[in-house]
């Protein structure tokens, strides 16, 4: 994906909340979600978020904003899933992005008719931005593997096949929730080392995975395999990705077949997907550490090489019940980066399709969660209290060995670097509930 006049860092918008380097969605971002006025029966349909703004994409496809190669991807971005937006490619999408940024910029002659077509962001409510007919997750980080290993098997703990082969498994996704949805803690079978049977109990041990979501974009044909230098041609963007995890469930459960009801209760995503062509500033050299197998050729390309990885900076915050009400901020627990992953975004799309498997417009891939090399970048509370066994301090005397009901998690993610205009993905918000 090749730079162009839409990531110019000069330019600015007419919606002046975007400039000023602030904003997450400055208008070299514009990034996509399906959103309805809250609180109405409104149909949802597409909108493209502009600084505090969304363009509502249905209003200013009846406007008549769009014309020639830009309007077919106008009007799927304006439908209540965007499955058909992601299904066109990257061309269709690139004409749209190009055309989006020529009504918003300053100056523009369309500013009038747009002007009508914006919805704040502050009266929006989000829905799924697509349907997800599948969703699996990766286990990219090395490091969250390796300090996961050495909790279940302290012997062994990163099993030989993690520097070959991209680990997935396949996880649900009708559980998949849009930001800003809480969920019941789970229940299921526990059962402590030191007892003869389970019990069915509510997960004592809740957690976070802090990950990217990868929407599929056109998919492919059951049978073929994706080359690994098409890979990113199928991916449409990148969410924020929080897969709760019990890890009292999780350990009772997963042998020999994996993780099963102690993932699938609930995984929540931000609501804005940030394309591929908004990310290309963000791209960044890729390899393994010397001494480390290199990637088999069905994974390996110069591309990949060369600019697979992407400086994409994540943290995850957690706001407890008393800092709410005393309406204190939410407080860090984990700060990293995308490009710590052991693999790439597409090294994930080639190994998924190469025994031919059939990948679908809005199919989500989980990166797994995204560890960086030292503890204060974890990304699971697994990880930051060692298994429970050292809590993290929260700034207002609390602690957490594991969330408690009513806290909030927000992951919140970020790339900047000097030359380029910095854009975000807004937040990814979810509360746990009592259990029933
Ligand atoms: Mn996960």
């Amino acid at each position: 994906m090749q730079l162009n006049e839409t990531h110019e860092p000069t330019l600015t918008s007419w919606v002046e909340s975007a400039n000023g380097g602030q904003s997450d969605f400055p208008i070299q971002n514009l990034p996509f979600a399906v959103f309805r006025r809250r609180g109405t029966q409104e149909p949802w349909r597409g909108g493209v978020a502009i600084g505090d703004q969304i363009v509502d994409m249905a209003a200013a496809v009846k406007a008549g904003l769009f014309a020639g190669d830009a309007l077919p991807a106008a009007q799927a971005a304006a439908e209540s899933t965007l499955n058909h937006l992601m299904g066109m490619g990257p061309l269709p999408l690139s004409r749209l992005r190009a055309a989006l940024s020529k009504a918003l910029r300053a100056g523009s002659a369309q500013e009038a008719t747009l002007k009508a077509c914006l919805v704040p962001q502050s009266q929006a409510e989000y829905a799924l931005p697509a349907r997800i007919g599948d969703y699996t997750d990766f286990y990219t980080s090395v490091h969250h593997a390796t300090n996961i290993g050495k909790q279940f098997r302290p012997d062994n703990p990163l099993l030989p096949n993690y520097k070959w082969v991209p680990i997935g498994y396949h996880g649900r996704s009708s559980s998949i929730v849009i930001s800003g949805q809480a969920f019941k803690r789970p229940k299921g079978q526990v059962k402590a080392p030191d007892a003869d049977t389970p019990q069915v109990k509510p997960s004592a041990r809740m957690d976070i995975e802090l990950e990217m979501g990868i929407f599929v974009g056109q998919g492919n044909d059951l049978g073929d395999a994706i080359p690994i230098e098409q890979a990113e041609s199928h991916i449409f963007g990148l969410v924020l990705f929080n897969d709760w995890s019990s890890r009292d469930i999780q350990p009772w459960e997963y042998q020999p077949l994996g993780p099963f009801l102690s993932k699938n209760f609930a995984s929540t995503i931000s609501p804005w997907i940030v394309t591929m062509e908004a990310l290309a500033p963000f791209r960044a050299a890729f390899g393994h550490p010397e001494g480390d197998p290199q990637p088999l050729p069905y994974l390996s390309s110069p591309e990949n090489s060369a600019a697979g990885s992407l400086d994409i900076q994540l943290e995850a915050l957690i706001e407890t019940p008393r800092m709410r009400e005393a309406k204190a901020e939410a407080a860090r627990i984990s700060l990293t980066n995308y490009r710590h992953a052991y693999w790439t975004a597409a090294q994930m799309v080639a190994h998924h399709t190469v025994n031919g498997c059939n990948l679908q417009p809005g199919d989500l891939l989980g990166t797994g969660t995204l560890s960086g090399p030292t503890l204060d970048q974890a990304c699971a509370l697994i990880e930051l209290t060692s298994g429970g066994k050292n809590p993290i301090q929260l700034p207002n005397g609390e602690s957490r060995a594991w969330l408690e009901d009513g806290d909030t998690v927000i992951l919140r993610g970020w790339c900047e670097k000097p030359g380029t205009a910095r854009i975000g993905f807004g937040e990814c918000v979810g509360t746990v509930l009592p259990a029933n």
